[in-house]
């Protein structure tokens, strides 16, 4: 891209300086390579705008020896923190709003978190932007509750960017390379983002996993349920179901969904989901995927399809097998690691699990990841 001036510190973008067709060629060949010895590759569906799809921004904050409070990225494979007042990728508002909070810490005189003193207030600031219905949640990640003049801060933070609909201050006083910490206060507005996606509206918490590329993940969950291929009264599992997005999107067309998923936070935005989207027909489950679906087969649930969307690490022995114990006609899986997909697709293959197709979605323009989406049958099982 050229334009950016961080990026031989950052390298966040692992495309740098290549044409978007050229970094679009490129995944497809890796997903072709790891991919194609299991079934059909699909062209990857690229973006028409590259920059600024990012919903949710994160700023480590530092301060420099006159006292300015500063916010950035850690410099690659170090704990040194590179100055960043913007990044192309970012929504530009959240960006905003991040140089105005450090312009602010340093006037009210907060002391940024050093790592190695183990000293300081302020350790991250993390923004969520709603795509759709441009709500702004602002997380302040502070080491300790105790939040200096705050009334103060959050009066001339929202006066400077009344955009802003919520603000919370998460508490993480422990030396650790994890950003959150479990304890939150909601110092403005209800402490949460609602969002729509795909026609259904989603609230989002702070610690709540939700794709970043809102505008590629309404057309991966599109490819995902068309894969599908619902009639109306199949069974479904939304297994790695995060916030609920899934589950909810493809429950339309379903007799009855369940969903389990790991994070709690999460859970519980998914059950306040449920209820702002009307749904009777999904449950969400707080579990392991891997030990839920076990005990699904031990009770031999019928499922007719499962979506499954696990993160980086893929999914495990434990939840492969128990999906093919119950055999479901269909397995629609959502992955953001082809490596781990590989590998997994190996042990539903030995199930009797055929890929139909695979179609990757490019949700990280410069960025090196690859997203894929891939429909599974069962062997035997034709589709009409
Ligand atoms: N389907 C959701 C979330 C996908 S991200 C969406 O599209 O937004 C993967 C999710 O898997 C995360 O929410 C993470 O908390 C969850 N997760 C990770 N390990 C898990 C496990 N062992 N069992 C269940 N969920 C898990």
């Amino acid at each position: 891209m050229g334009k950016c001036k961080y990026s031989d510190r950052c390298g966040g973008c692992a495309y740098m300086g290549m044409k978007y067709s050229e970094q679009l060629a490129l995944k497809q060949q890796l997903v072709n390579k790891l991919i194609r010895p299991f079934g059909p590759v699909k062209p990857i569906i690229g973006m028409e705008k590259t920059y600024n799809y990012r919903n949710k921004v994160h700023g480590v904050v530092a301060q420099d020896k006159n006292g300015t409070v500063y916010s950035g990225i850690y410099e690659e494979k170090s704990h040194r923190v590179v100055k960043v007042n913007y990044c192309l990728l970012d929504d530009e508002k959240a960006d905003e709003i991040m140089n105005t909070i450090v312009k602010l810490a340093t006037s009210f005189k907060y002391k940024a978190y050093d790592e190695d003193k183990k000293r300081g207030f302020l350790r991250h600031i993390l923004i969520r932007t709603a795509h759709n219905t441009g709500e702004v949640l602002v997380t302040l990640v502070v080491a300790e509750p105790l939040f200096p003049s705050k009334n103060n801060f959050v009066k001339a933070l929202t006066k400077a960017h009344p955009e802003i609909t919520s603000i919370v201050m998460n508490v993480n006083s422990r030396s650790t390379s994890m950003i959150l910490g479990d304890r939150e206060e909601v110092i403005y507005g209800k402490g949460y983002i609602t969002d729509v996606l795909c026609g259904k509206r989603f609230k989002i918490s702070s610690k709540s996993f939700y794709q970043i590329n809102s505008l590629q993940t309404e057309i991966l969950y599109k490819k995902a349920i068309e894969y599908a291929d619902l009639t109306g009264k199949e069974r479904i599992l939304d297994a790695y179901s995060g916030i609920g997005t899934i589950g909810i999107i493809a429950s339309d067309n379903a007799g009855e969904v369940n969903g389990v998923e790991l994070n709690k936070d999460a859970v519980n935005d998914a059950k306040e989901n449920l209820r702002l989207n009307n749904c009777k027909k999904v449950r969400y489950f707080l579990a392991d995927a891997g030990e839920f679906m076990q005990q699904e087969a031990m009770h031999k649930v019928p499922y007719d399809v499962v979506f499954m969307d696990p993160p980086r690490a893929g999914s495990d022995v434990k939840f492969i097998n128990s999906v093919a114990k119950l055999a479901p006609k269909k397995v629609v899986y959502i992955s953001c690691s082809p490596e781990t997909l590989a590998r997994d697709l190996k042990l539903f293959k030995k199930k009797g699990y055929v890929m139909k197709e695979c179609t990757p979605v490019d949700m990280f323009p410069w960025a090196g990841h690859v997203e894929t989406v891939i429909l599974m049958t069962r062997c035997g099982f034709e589709e009409k």
